[in-house]
C-alpha cells in the first residue's frame, strides 16, 4: 500500500517535471518564431511607423563635403552612379530609396589623419545639420587619403566616407550601403556574401541577419531618442544579434545605450549616465568603452570603489588607459586618506 502511494506520488512529480520542460519548450520556439521578421511587422507600431514592404520609402539625404573640396561634373556623375547601384539594392531588398536633397560644404579638421577620430569630433555638429532640413540623414565625404574609408553610428543619422578617387568605383557603393545599414542597426556578420561582411565587404548582397535587422527597422526614423527606453524593441534587436555576427562585434544595443551614456557624461548629467551605461553593460558587458565612461561618471560623484573597479574593467576590456583620469583618482583617494586613515588607496598594492 505504502509502495503504491509512492510509485504515485513519483509519476506525479515526474508528469509536473516532463510538463514543465515541455512548456518550457514551447515557449522557448514560439521566441524563435517570433523572430522572423515580415515587413508588415506590427512590433513597429508607436516607435516607428508600421513597416510594410509594399511601400517604398524615400530617404532624403543631405550630402555634405569638404569646404576645399570642388563637386565638379566627375564627382557629381560618379556620385549619381554609386547611389544608381546602392538603390537598386536596397530597392530590390527593402523597398527602400535613397536620394540627395541637399548639399553643404563643411569644415573638416585638417590635422587629423584618421575617419574614426575625424568621426568623433564632428559628429554630434553634423548630426544636428539635418533639424530644419528636409534631409533625414547625413552623408559626409572627405576627399583625401585617410586611415579608415568609412564610419557610422549605430542608429544614428551620420554616415562619414573618405574618397581620394572621387567615387569612381563600385566598391565606394558597397561602402556607403554597408554604413548606411549600420544605422537600422545592422552589425557586422562573418557572412562572405554580404555587405556587413566586418572587414572587406565587397558584394552589394544581403546575408539573411543583415536583411532581417534592416526590414525590421527600415522605417526607423534615425532618431536614437525614439527607441532607446522601448525595451521591447530593443531586447528583440540584441535577440537577433546574438544568432549571428562576427566575432568580438558588440551588440548594437549596448552601442545604442554606451553613445546615449556617453552623452549625459558629457552633459554632466552623471546619475542618468551611470543608469544607461549599466543599461548597456546587461546587453554587453565586456566592452571597455562603456565602463570606461562609466568610471568617469562615478568618479564625478564620489562613488571612488566602483570609479576604480570599472577603472579596471575597461583597461582589462581593452579601453586605453586614460592616465588624465587614473591620475586624479589616484589623487582624490591620498585626500580621502588625509582625512580618514582606514581608507585604504586601491592603486597601493598589497604586499
Ligand atoms: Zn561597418
Amino acid at each position: 500500500m505504502l509502495s503504491n502511494l509512492k510509485n504515485k506520488v513519483k509519476f506525479i512529480k515526474k508528469t509536473i517535471y516532463i510538463t514543465i520542460i515541455l512548456i518550457f519548450i514551447s515557449s522557448n520556439s514560439n521566441i524563435a518564431h517570433s523572430e522572423k521578421v515580415e515587413c508588415n511587422d506590427s512590433i513597429n507600431k508607436d516607435i516607428i511607423k508600421e513597416a510594410n514592404c509594399d511601400q517604398k520609402r524615400v530617404i532624403d539625404i543631405l550630402l555634405l563635403y569638404d569646404a576645399d573640396m570642388i563637386l565638379d561634373r566627375e564627382w557629381q556623375n560618379n556620385i549619381f552612379n554609386r547611389l544608381e547601384e546602392i538603390n537598386k539594392f536596397y530597392y530590390e531588398n527593402y523597398k527602400i530609396k535613397w536620394r540627395i536633397t541637399d548639399t553643404q560644404k563643411f569644415r573638416f579638421d585638417k590635422n587629423i589623419n584618421n575617419l574614426s577620430s575625424l568621426f568623433s569630433l564632428h559628429k554630434k555638429e553634423i548630426s544636428k545639420l539635418t533639424d530644419n532640413i528636409e534631409a533625414k540623414v547625413v552623408l559626409a565625404i572627405v576627399e583625401r587619403d585617410i586611415k579608415g574609408i568609412g564610419i557610422a553610428a549605430t542608429f544614428s543619422n551620420v554616415v562619414m566616407v573618405s574618397d581620394a578617387s572621387k567615387f569612381k568605383n563600385h566598391i565606394n557603393s558597397v561602402i556607403v550601403a554597408h554604413e548606411f545599414g549600420h544605422l537600422f542597426g545592422a552589425w557586422h556578420t562573418q557572412r562572405k556574401n554580404d555587405f556587413m561582411l566586418f572587414s572587406g565587404a565587397n558584394k552589394l548582397l544581403g546575408s539573411k541577419e543583415s536583411n532581417t535587422i534592416i526590414k525590421l527597422m527600415r522605417d526607423y526614423n534615425f532618431d536614437p531618442k525614439t527607441i532607446i527606453n522601448n525595451h521591447m524593441i530593443l531586447n528583440r534587436i540584441s535577440r537577433l544579434y546574438s544568432r549571428h555576427h562576427a566575432k568580438g562585434e558588440i551588440d548594437p544595443v549596448a552601442r545604442l545605450l554606451t553613445d546615449e551614456g556617453n552623452s549625459l557624461y558629457l552633459e554632466k548629467k552623471y546619475s542618468e549616465a551611470i543608469k544607461i551605461l549599466k543599461r548597456s553593460n546587461n546587453y554587453y558587458g565586456r566592452w571597455g568603452n562603456t565602463r570606461m565612461i562609466l568610471s568617469k561618471s562615478y568618479y564625478e560623484i564620489d562613488f571612488l570603489e566602483d570609479s576604480f573597479t570599472e577603472y579596471t574593467r575597461a583597461v582589462f576590456f581593452g579601453a586605453k588607459p586614460d592616465k588624465e583620469h587614473e591620475k586624479n583618482l589616484r589623487n582624490k583617494f591620498i585626500d580621502l586618506q588625509k582625512i580618514d586613515s582606514t581608507i585604504s588607496n586601491p592603486f597601493e598594492l598589497n604586499n
